[in-house]
């Protein structure tokens, strides 16, 4: 590839594009390497040479035929086939002569790799080894070729163009441009062995992948390693994963369906049941909006005074008697805001009056029938927590009122006559005590005079 760019380059210039056409995606890599009169611009598959035909409607019956131009490749058109590297090269690959030995696949190489390994003292040969299935099956064809009908067509087309090959002028081409640089190779030790994992990590995986018993660990080889052992090492190494074992992911499939339906099956319940519970909420809102609505008519009604507020002093409901007694203003604004919710308390009420809210908020202690002025009116107030620290609520009496005076009155004389009752009960009981206690007294003495005269 490189030394076509070179050569391309010496014959057409140095502005032209180079673009390599194989079946190899390792020289799309490779091209990479290369800079200067050796660098391929391009590498392409033949499938995607392939696909670039179909975009642009090609055809090999609509395009002139035209053949390669010189300096031709001789024996290099062998070089798909895999020891047609040899040949190209002029290498003798008699079996008793030469002294090179092929192996493709990768089964094939590792066992090459292996014996050379284990025989070296003997297997004194170099190895030309394509870990693939060779360049006529490389990854950059065609899937579905067939390999042998590949070979017979690589060397058929060899054969006709080697029939009355210019041997001569090829020769000359080929001296034209032996001057080509860039080739040389220098290779060094460098291990990439990984390190063997313990028995312990490999055992661990071979359990995560149910294959703990001897009898297990032969596996299928759908994973591409000869046992499920082999396989267990190089998950330990990092190499693959375990889900690359066929089993094991189809077993993990059934697993997560297993799963997904038990989370299905969970999740409909669940959705049932808070469908349930939001059918009850929404009773128990309905229910509640209703109690609000009848408390709230109840206390339009009430004769006395009554306002909610929040732990801002913001009222949270009021009824008309509220709203009458504070007067013109805030009748005024009950008509912009019915039942003046959301109106300050602040605003409406006298700082020593809306304080007895804030303390009834921070403390939760009730304030009963307390005697507040407002204005020229004494009201009477009992004040009481709703919900400790958020909501407080109060009940007014215009002490003017004659109905409520009335009232007060009979309820204050009621107090002061149930007070006095108390009170005289206990003067009683004590007067009670202290006679009983004299008449045992003077009994005594009664009892021990008789005595005395006796
Ligand atoms: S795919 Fe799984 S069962 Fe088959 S050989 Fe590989 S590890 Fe073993």
């Amino acid at each position: 590839m490189v030394a076509s760019a070179q050569i391309a380059r010496q014959l057409y210039g140095k502005n032209i594009k180079v673009v390599y056409i194989g079946p190899c995606i390792g020289a799309k890599d490779e091209a990479l390497r290369f800079e200067g009169d050796a660098k391929v611009d391009a590498v392409l598959t033949f499938v995607e040479l392939r696909q670039l035909f179909a975009e642009f409607n090609i055809k090999e019956s609509t395009v002139e035929y035209s053949d390669f131009d010189p300096p031709l490749g001789y024996k290099g058109s062998l070089y798909a086939v895999s020891n047609g590297i040899l040949q190209a090269a002029g290498l003798d690959e008699d079996l008793m002569q030469g002294n090179v030995i092929t192996a493709e696949g990768k089964d094939n190489v590792l066992e090459a790799i292996r014996e050379f390994e284990s025989s070296i003292d003997f297997i004194r040969k170099h190895f030309n080894l394509f870990y693939c299935e060779g360049c006529l099956m490389g990854p950059g064809t065609s899937r579905g070729g067939k390999k042998y009908a590949r070979k017979t067509l690589v060397t058929d087309y060899a054969n006709k163009k080697l029939k009355n090959f210019d041997l001569k002028t090829w020769e000359k081409a080929c001296k034209k441009h032996s001057g080509l640089t860039g080739f040389k190779a220098e290779f060094a030790v460098d291990d990439q062995r990984l390190p063997q994992p313990s028995e312990e990590k490999v055992e661990e995986i071979l359990k995560v992948i149910g294959k703990q018993n001897s009898e297990d660990k032969l596996g299928c080889g759908a994973c591409g390693y000869e046992s499920c052992r082999d396989f267990a090492v190089n998950v330990a190494k990092g190499l693959t994963k375990t889900d690359m074992c066929i089993t094991y992911s189809l077993k993990s499939k059934h697993d997560f369906i297993r799963t997904l339906k038990l989370t299905n099956e969970k999740l409909a319940k669940t959705q049932e049941a808070l469908l349930e519970s939001e059918r009850k909420a929404r009773q128990d809102q309905q229910a509640a909006q209703e109690a609000l609505e009848r408390t709230s008519s109840m206390l339009q009604k009430l004769p006395s005074a009554v306002v909610i507020v929040d732990e801002n002093l913001k009222v949270i409901e009021s009824n008309q008697s509220f709203i009458n007694t504070l007067g013109e203003d805030a009748e005024d604004f009950n008509e912009i805001i019915p039942g003046l919710v959301g109106a300050d308390l602040k605003t409406l009420l006298p700082f020593q009056f809306y304080k007895l809210f804030s303390a009834v908020l921070t403390t939760n202690e009730n304030v009963v029938n307390r005697d507040v002025h407002l204005g020229d009116r004494l009201l009477n107030v009992s004040l009481f927590s709703i919900k400790k620290g958020k909501i407080a609520g109060a009940v007014l009496r215009d002490m003017y009122l004659p109905e409520v005076r009335k009232e007060e009155v009979i309820h204050r004389v009621t107090e002061v006559i149930d007070e006095n009752l108390d009170l005289v009960q206990k003067i009683a009981f004590l007067l009670g005590e202290g006679a009983a206690k004299t008449e045992r007294m003077l009994n005594s003495i009664i009892e021990s005079h008789k005595a005395g005269k006796k």
